[in-house]
């Protein structure tokens, strides 16, 4: 058996290297639209951020986004993202914590 290696990727806003798992893509689509992707597999260029707020948050106040896809993201967008992101986050905490942890398994 190899030893899997986990794809790494980097949090747009903290520049935190995290697994791809834990973090939340943001795509711009093809025709320029900006969301929120929870399949990650959405066609387009992806910023990922740590599923945080707070981490979102950052993201806004320095721009982190407009770098990262390319292109200036609005503030409604922001604005719009942030609410999402919230909705989301929930979830994805929730998502986190249904996942097995089988360390107590002996
Ligand atoms: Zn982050």
């Amino acid at each position: 058996m190899r030893p899997r290696k986990i794809p790494l990727r980097k949090c747009v806003a903290c520049q935190e290297m995290m697994p791809k798992k834990e973090l939340i893509r943001v795509v711009r689509t093809p025709d320029g639209e900006v969301g929120i992707d929870l399949t990650g597999k959405k066609a387009g260029r992806g910023a990922y951020l740590c599923g945080k707020v707070n981490c979102f948050k950052l993201a806004k106040k320095s721009k982190a986004l407009d770098r990262a896809l390319k292109q200036p993201v609005g503030d409604h967008i922001y604005d719009q993202l942030e609410q999402e992101f919230i909705a989301v986050e929930e979830q994805f905490i929730a998502a986190k914590e249904l996942t097995p942890d089988d360390d107590e398994a002996e």
